[in-house]
């Protein structure tokens, strides 16, 4: 009979109330399961003593066998301090408290050996253990002791409360004996032989109690596959329910206006990137369910025109798109950039955003409704109720980062049944992130630039250097370059970092005098209209440089401007620095990005210079980004269940991580119910981690 591991955790022998009450606040250990899954952090050799001679000055956990021969107060600034002289055959040691001083006089022994179990310090002249872990020998000898002694997350409290590693691995010990350490299988069969994986009984003992390095290597590997095997389980089904469930339109047809298009009007041809990428969607428009993709590809890759084309499909069949991006200036220029792409094909688009003004704004609602507006695009504008479209049949949203999920949703709102729905993004998403958070959602990469581009030369410079790098600005706009120069805005400091850019603004102005050099300033505080008449001119050519803050951070394409220079470089985050340097490096023409510091600098700055200068593989600067900040950073908030992994690591164990999806579809594929006898373990484990909403935090 196996225990039921729904059991609160105060019945477990040893657990009494109180510590049933800490280990429920402190560790969110509420019953045997939940204590089963407490997995060790670390691992510590106990079978290796020291003698005090043996010491160390560098070392950590040591375990030494002695006796305390006397105890002495020292009086120090605040308080007291207890110090007991323990010794061995070999000499002597000092053991220190800072508190609960009076307890340790009472419950130590004088004179018997004892196990102690700690960090040495040098101090004085001599070894000494502040508040080591202490162990009767005789007891000691009683206990399971192991090269690879657990230890467990614990916290402050917990180990105020006297509820140190020890006890929490005495209190596992227990758990083991009233189970007798045999827990229902969650695998199947063929999973287990096929990847040679040990058993869950098995894996959680030596997970905690590791008989060998080799057995608690399995032991990590089988559960690390258990854990992300459920969560891929989880989302592939919510995405295969999705789909039986919401009926997108069907596109039959690829017609007239995508083939004329793709005949004659097309400006270059598609890299294969971009050929497979039509493919899928393609495919996915076609099928009788609503398409929910992200489109993932490097700045300057090329989706605008796959955003085109896959919206001249919805045209084909009958139905109006609509393309949202999240600033005034994107809309603008995806809007001018597909009117000139689509200006021999007899197509209706406008743009919709704050600024429109109100009688456009009528005339456009007007011809939405009546179906003889094709296409729409704008910023969160088209979000609002008074737009309604006759028959929206797919909607884009590009730069999807800056949109949250319930904005998603209401673009799904806009009609009786979701139009299809295709989210662009320019940050790469490093692919084990991608899996785990969006593993709802399907995934196109656009993982080629257009040929004929130049890489981008990326340089570090410090502000004295900035002579030498104006001189650079003045050669390249002699040159006919455009230059960026970029400054950071961070909400919280808008006021300062305002100034910083007029005050840039003002030296350069001076370092590059009218009229032989025009300036562009654009930055948050300026009306729509003026940021626009700006962004023109230097789009246009009438301006060499554009001074700006982040604003220019999306999409901005001047092919023509070849110079991004990023002020207080060590301000920005990875992916912010790569989106800006994507800017440049549009044109045939040589491109350069230069980053400038001051001198002071923090390590994780310096990795993300280092790494800008080093590549510029979206992909790689993400996987950088998503091990200097962590999943949760990433992703916002929103996303953090991903952080509640119980024992995998997204970054160290990806391999892990892409086997268990490969296996959860394989599973799924064969068997879409989990109907199969074969099967019996696996289903009963995901309805069992359903009913206890463990797995379920991780959708938002
Ligand atoms: P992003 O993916 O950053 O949105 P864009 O769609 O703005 O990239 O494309 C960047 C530039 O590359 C544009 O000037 C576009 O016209 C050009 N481009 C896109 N695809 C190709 C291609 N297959 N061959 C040549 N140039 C291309
Ligand atoms: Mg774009």
């Amino acid at each position: 009979m196996i225990t039921n591991l729904q059991t609160p955790i105060d019945y477990l022998k040893g657990v009494g109330p109180n510590r049933a009450d800490l280990l429920r606040t402190e560790l969110g250990i509420h019953t045997y399961q939940d204590l089963i899954n407490l997995f060790p952090n670390r691992y510590i050799d106990r079978t290796q003593y020291y003698k005090i001679n043996q010491l160390q000055r560098n070392n950590t956990d040591v375990q030494v066998i002695g006796k305390i021969t006397e105890f002495k107060e020292v009086a120090q600034q605040q308080g007291k301090r207890l110090v007991a002289t323990f010794q061995d055959d070999t000499g002597l040691m000092e053991l220190v408290w800072f508190r609960g001083q009076k307890w340790i006089r009472e419950s130590i022994k004088l004179n018997t050996n004892y196990v102690i179990f700690g960090k040495t310090n040098w101090f004085n002249g001599r070894f000494s253990m502040p508040h080591p872990e202490m162990e009767l020998l005789e007891e000691h000898e009683k206990n399971l002791r192991s090269a690879m002694q657990p230890v467990y997350p614990s916290t402050e409290k917990l180990s105020n409360k006297g509820i140190t590693n020890r006890v929490i691995s005495k209190i596992m010990q227990q758990l083991f004996l009233e189970t007798n350490g045999r827990f229902s299988e969650t695998l199947s069969e063929n999973i287990l032989s096929e990847l040679k994986l040990i058993s869950k009984s098995d894996a959680l003992f030596n997970v905690h109690f590791p008989k060998t390095q080799e057995l608690l290597a399995r032991a990590q590997y089988r559960l690390k596959f258990e854990e992300f095997f459920y969560i891929q389980l989880q989302l592939i089904l919510k995405n295969l329910i999705h789909k039986s469930k919401i009926k997108g339109f069907p596109f039959e047809k690829v017609g007239t206006y995508f083939n004329t298009f793709f005949k004659d009007h097309l400006p270059f041809e598609l890299t294969n990137a971009q050929k497979r990428v039509l493919k899928e969607i393609r495919a996915d428009l076609g099928s009788n369910a609503q398409m929910n993709r992200l489109l993932q590809g490097d700045v300057g890759s090329g989706k605008t025109i796959v955003a085109l084309m896959s919206m001249l499909i919805a045209l084909d069949n009958g139905f109006q798109a609509c393309l949202m991006a999240p600033t005034e200036i994107l809309s603008v220029q995806h809007y001018n950039n597909l009117v000139e792409l689509c200006n021999k094909l007899n197509i209706s688009i406008k743009i919709l955003t704050g600024s429109t003004k109100t009688s456009e704004r009528t005339k456009i609602h007007e011809s939405l409704e009546n179906g003889e507006l094709d296409i729409l695009i704008g910023t969160h504008a088209l979000l609002e109720n008074k737009v309604k479209f006759k028959n929206l049949g797919l909607a884009i949203i590009d730069e999807q980062h800056r949109f949250g999920v319930e904005q998603r949703s209401k673009l799904w709102k806009k009609n009786t049944s979701p139009p299809h729905v295709l989210i662009m993004t320019a940050t790469p998403i490093p692919r084990t992130l991608a899996m785990s958070v969006y593993g709802d959602l399907d995934i196109s990469i656009i993982d080629e630039l257009p040929p004929g581009r130049k890489s981008i030369k990326t340089v570090h410079r410090y502000d004295k250097n900035r002579l030498n790098v104006f001189k650079f600005i003045r050669d390249e706009i002699a040159k006919g370059r455009q230059i960026y120069i970029v400054y950071p805005l961070i909400q919280e400091s808008e006021t300062m970092d305002y100034k910083d850019l007029m005050d840039g603004y003002e030296s350069i102005s001076r370092d590059f005098p009218l009229p032989n050099y025009q300036i562009s300033i654009v930055h948050g505080k300026m009306k729509p209209a003026d940021k626009d008449y700006e962004m023109q001119r230097f789009i246009k050519g009438e301006t060499n440089i554009m001074v700006a803050t982040t604003v220019i951070e999306v999409g901005v394409n001047v092919p023509n401007a070849s110079v991004m220079i990023i002020e207080s470089a060590e301000r920005f985050g990875l992916s912010q620095l790569h989106q800006l340097r994507g800017r440049v490096g549009r044109s045939a023409e040589q491109s350069y990005c230069i980053l400038m510091t001051s001198h002071k600098l923090s390590a994780d700055s310096k990795t993300r210079l280092e790494t800008m200068v080093r590549t510029s593989d979206g992909f790689e600067i993400a996987e950088v980004d998503l091990r200097l900040r962590g999943p949760g950073d990433i992703m916002g908030t929103q996303q953090s269940g991903v952080l509640n992994l119980k024992i995998a690591d997204l970054i160290k164990d990806k391999d892990i991580l892409q086997n268990a999806r490969f296996h959860a579809k394989k599973v799924l594929n064969s068997d879409p119910m989990l109907s199969n006898t074969e099967n019996k373990a696996i289903l009963n484990t995901y309805q069992e981690l359903a009913k206890f909403k463990n797995i379920w935090n991780y959708i938002s």
